[in-house]
């Protein structure tokens, strides 16, 4: 690996159109900066429905070539840029840490595991076969046969803006398909990076477009074109629904990977020290700013104080400060409306009867460092049982009974993520049946990894990312039925 720690390469300043690398044609930008401290890290263009025509042009008509590329070709390819992002990994993985605010820690393995979705997708490829079936009559043969969808339209959010782009260019690229990126404004240089690499790993000019700025004119551009086959999109469930919405006039084939308001059961029979390093990870990890963050905690009642005891104990020995110092363990949040956003939810349960155990406050670092906080006596009434916190709160309610909770942990509209720590395997049966989440942790709190499908139920989310099943939305299925063959 390379130890490089300088980032500078990474910063182009300028979007990635068609093997060429060009700023808006207003002359706008758009300015980034680091959330630890407030420092302008670069501007990026601020582009909009012009650029965007440019983008989805370039990846027509490089989808002509790439897709009748050999698979050979894209899996070497896909393996060099694999190859790229781990020999970079520490120069990205700081960048990460700059714009975003995650420790450094978190930022590696978010390099790393974004490698890895890349190898994944590049070995998978090989794997999807088609099909011969039987005809009904002699003189007829039936095939199905797998193309790649056409040109997609990849946009990506703030919180992992490294992997969750990885996880739509693996399979894209792979299948055969182009691609025009638009990623958040917060953290455009994450994704600008995957231009730098894929430059000097060679893809072909247009194959992939990477563009920044105005998610309005960007997305409504994208959204209005009927050469864009595929739109995949992680972000808010509102955003979602209006894309969805749009994606109606030239039915586009959509992966949506919504919002969350994960539930995060303890029974009296877990193991409580498990239930507590599950629950500080999936809570805690990326300052709480994660869709699969546990969002509600249901401890039962034989075990609740005991584990409350012990998770105030684990959040004391957290450390804040800017995520590239050693031995810190949560950054700042990524802006001030964030850091409202949590207040406001604190306050809501303050008001009903709720106690704050630990934190509750912006911390005294300034900016947008906020205390990891534990709340306790929280109801189904407060904003916490509805509300996704994406911040770093944890909402303790307590509970009697396993139908009780299994009814309350299904009460939202979401339905991506659930956690459970029970020793009872029966119980685990039954809860994988009755509780309705697309993503399942049981005795543990981390379970995001390239070989499974990742993806919600309900107003969550539409399609897998990761897994065999990552591929399939990228593919277009044909059957084929040959006739006068007797
Ligand atoms: P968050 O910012 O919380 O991640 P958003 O859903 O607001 O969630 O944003 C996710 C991504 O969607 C970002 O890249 C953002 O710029 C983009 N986006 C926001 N609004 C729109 C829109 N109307 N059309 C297309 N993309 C959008």
């Amino acid at each position: 690996m390379n130890t490089s720690t300088d980032f500078k390469k990474f910063l182009p300043n300028a979007n990635w159109i068609n093997g060429h690398w060009i700023t808006a044609e207003s002359g706008a930008s758009i300015e980034v900066t680091n959330p630890a401290d407030g420092t302008i890290i670069g501007q990026v263009p601020n582009c909009g429905a012009a650029e965007t025509g440019s983008a989805i042009d370039a990846a027509r008509q490089a989808f002509e070539k790439y897709s009748h590329s050999d698979i050979n070709t894209r899996v070497r390819l896909l393996r060099e840029l694999h190859d790229g992002l781990m020999d970079q990994q520490e120069a990205l993985a700081r960048l990460l840490t700059a714009e975003q605010g995650k420790p450094l820690a978190e930022a590696r393995g978010e390099i790393a595991i974004g490698a890895a979705y890349i190898l994944w997708f590049a070995e998978e490829i090989r794997r999807t076969k088609g099909e011969l079936i039987p005809s009904p009559t002699s003189d007829r043969r039936l095939m199905v046969t797998h193309h790649p969808v056409g040109v997609v339209a990849a946009i990506t959010p703030w919180n992992f803006p490294s992997s969750m782009l990885a996880r739509k260019l693996g399979p894209a690229l792979a299948a055969g398909c182009t691609v025009v990126v638009k990623p958040a404004s917060a953290t455009p240089y994450s994704a600008l990076a995957w231009g730098v690499l894929m430059e000097e790993v060679g893809f072909p000019p247009g194959v992939v477009n990477i563009l920044t700025g105005s998610a309005a004119a960007i997305g409504s551009t994208i959204m209005s074109s009927p050469h864009v086959r595929k739109v995949t999109f992680t972000g808010s469930t509102a955003v979602g629904k209006q894309l969805i919405r749009q994606s109606a006039d030239s039915v586009k084939k959509i992966s949506m990977e919504l919002g969350g308001n994960a539930p995060f059961l303890v029974f009296d029979d877990a193991d409580l020290d498990a239930a507590v390093e599950g629950a500080m990870i999936s809570k805690f990890r990326n300052m709480g700013q994660t869709c699969v963050c546990a969002n509600r905690i249901y401890a039962q009642a034989g075990v609740h104080d005991a584990f409350v005891s012990k998770l105030s104990a684990a959040i004391e020995q957290l450390t804040l400060g800017p995520g590239s110092e050693p031995d810190v363990t949560q950054g700042p949040m990524i802006d001030m409306a964030a850091v409202e956003k949590v207040e406001t939810l604190i306050g809501d349960a303050l008001q009903q009867g709720g106690k704050v155990v630990v934190g509750g406050q912006r911390h005294k670092l300034g900016g947008t460092f906020f205390e990891p906080t534990l709340v306790t006596g929280v109801t189904e009434r407060m904003q916490f049982a509805t509300e996704e916190i994406f911040g770093p709160v944890a909402p303790v309610l307590r509970f009697d009974h396993e139908e009780e909770v299994v009814a309350a942990a299904n009460r939202t509209e979401y339905g991506l993520a659930a956690y459970i720590y029970t020793q009872d395997m029966a119980r685990i049966f039954r809860l994988n049946e009755s509780l309705d989440y697309g993503l399942m942790g049981f005795n543990t709190g981390l379970i995001t990894t390239v070989e499974a499908p990742f993806g919600g139920l309900k107003e969550s989310g539409i399609g897998k990312e990761g897994g065999s099943q990552g591929l399939v939305d990228y593919l277009a299925t044909k059957y084929v039925c040959i006739a006068g063959l007797g």
